[in-house]
């Protein structure tokens, strides 16, 4: 049986590869930073997802995967080759295609037999043909490649119940023989397999992420008006997500999406329509509305504080959503800048995403836990909504902190509860309690 290479080792790539090994495939992954293959090496995750670490020291113990930075060692066999490198946001709004065409470059010199290539990056409509192109251009005589897209709809957190149950798997490809290829490799998991061609496949993952920020954007914009009419838009989101029609997923109001997919996804989408003479108005408000939610947050603060020169602001959460470490665009590095930039001093606290945070953000002060955050702060603001600081004993917390303002812009606490124990409490579309 060939093997299977998994080319990046990020979020996605090492999910894959250490999933697909644990289904009993022999992966080789081929990663260029080589700090982080230092460590895969050593039988250690780089990233923070629950369950990975597990599964990775499994997989190295069978011999089953392996790691490396030599694209002729990890394609020697390899019959099935993932493309799973950074598609990061250009200066232009446009998707940065550097990695991928690196990487396509690169097996296009170092593939000596037939192959198939499949890019689970997130990449433009037209990618795949550019992949296509890129390869050709370098293989040898006598060498030919498919290119296959099967994005990814992983979501960090939930990475291997995502890959292990997947809603469906998109494939899309000029070849059908190779997309099936594709399609038995995941035979295993039982999904509904949808085979489409190269680019209608691209469009599937930006339309879906797209949709899923329009849903935020959406709930966000229904909580402003909620705060300003005196409704509660959990209640609304509630009555809302028990109609079949709209269901009930993505509909939590907020300080906004972040993350590495959501901005840049409608972000790229948005080029690409301008691009092609479309006019992208709703992705436009998606993105508005995003920028909003968090200036609104932190307005929230300033009302009740007055000015933020002089004093010391609590931040609960950091990472741009639970359970991962990723800081990629997440709300609390704009909140925790606006702080800083009105005069602010910020302590904080993530159960996981510290490290990370501290590279970007070396000026706040990190504690240890989150009551240690709370002392002595005059204000203390929830980011994300990790289940620790659902289960805060609030009475310490309002003790510890020199002024009782909570602003909680995930919406754990009960507005009601939270007066009751003397907070100034807001959260976020919360009706008459929350304005
Ligand atoms: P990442 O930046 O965490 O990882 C990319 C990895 O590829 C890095 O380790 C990098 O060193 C390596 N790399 C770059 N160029 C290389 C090359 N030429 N050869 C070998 N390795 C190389 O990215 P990620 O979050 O895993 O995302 C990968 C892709 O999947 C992106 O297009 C992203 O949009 C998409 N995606 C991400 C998620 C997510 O939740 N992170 C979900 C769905 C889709």
């Amino acid at each position: 049986m060939g093997t299977i290479c998994v080319v990046g080792t990020g979020y996605v790539g090492l999910t894959t590869g250490v999933c697909f090994a644990d289904l009993g495939n022999t992966v080789v992954c081929v990663e260029i930073d080589l700090q982080k293959l230092d460590t895969l090496r050593s039988g250690r995750t780089p990233i923070y997802e629950p369950g990975l670490q597990e599964l990775l020291e499994r997989n190295l113990r069978a011999g089953r995967i392996s790691f490396t930075d030599d694209y002729t060692l990890a394609l020697a066999q390899a019959e099935l080759i993932f493309i799973t490198v950074g598609t990061p946001m250009g200066p232009d709004g446009a998707a940065d295609l550097s990695q991928v065409e690196a990487a396509a470059n690169q097996i296009g010199r170092h593939l000596a037999h037939d192959a198939v290539i499949i890019d689970k990056s997130t990449v433009p409509v037209g990618t795949g043909d550019l992949v296509g192109a890129i390869l050709r251009e370098q293989l040898r005589p006598g060498v030919s490649v498919q290119v296959v897209s099967n994005p990814e709809f992983l979501r960090e957190g939930s990475a291997l119940a995502d890959f292990f149950k997947p809603d469906r798997i998109v494939l899309g490809s000029a070849d059908r023989a190779a997309a099936e290829q594709v399609a038995e490799l995941h035979a295993p998991l039982g999904a509904p397999v949808i085979i489409t061609d190269l680019r209608t496949a691209e469009m599937i993952k930006y339309a879906s992420n797209a949709f899923l920020a329009t849903r935020i954007s959406f709930i966000n914009e229904i909580a402003q008006i909620c705060e300003r009419l005196g409704a509660d838009v959990r209640e609304v989101a509630r009555g809302m997500g028990a109609d079949k029609r709209i269901g009930p997923h993505f509909l939590d109001a907020g300080v906004g999406y972040g993350g590495s997919c959501f901005p840049k996804g409608v972000l790229a989408l948005h080029h690409m329509a301008a691009t092609a003479g479309c006019h992208p108005q709703l992705l436009q408000a998606v993105m508005d509305i995003n920028v909003d939610a968090r200036r609104r947050f932190v307005t929230k603060l300033r009302e009740i504080l007055g000015s933020f020169e002089g004093t010391l602001i609590g931040v609960l959460g950091l990472s741009f959503k639970p359970n991962t470490d990723d800081m990629r665009e997440a709300p609390s590095v704009e909140i925790i800048k606006e702080l800083q930039a009105g005069g602010a001093r910020v302590k904080a606290y993530d159960p996981v995403a510290m490290e990370a945070a501290g590279e970007i953000m070396p000026s706040v002060t990190y504690c240890a836990t989150a009551y240690d955050v709370a002392k002595e702060v005059d204000a203390l603001l929830v980011v994300t909504e990790w289940n620790e600081f659902k289960m805060l004993d609030l009475d310490r917390v309002q003790r510890l902190m020199r002024r009782p303002v909570l602003l909680d812009g995930r919406n754990l606490y009960d507005p009601a509860d939270m007066a009751a124990k003397g907070f100034t409490y807001r959260g976020v579309g919360r009706g008459l309690a929350a304005v």
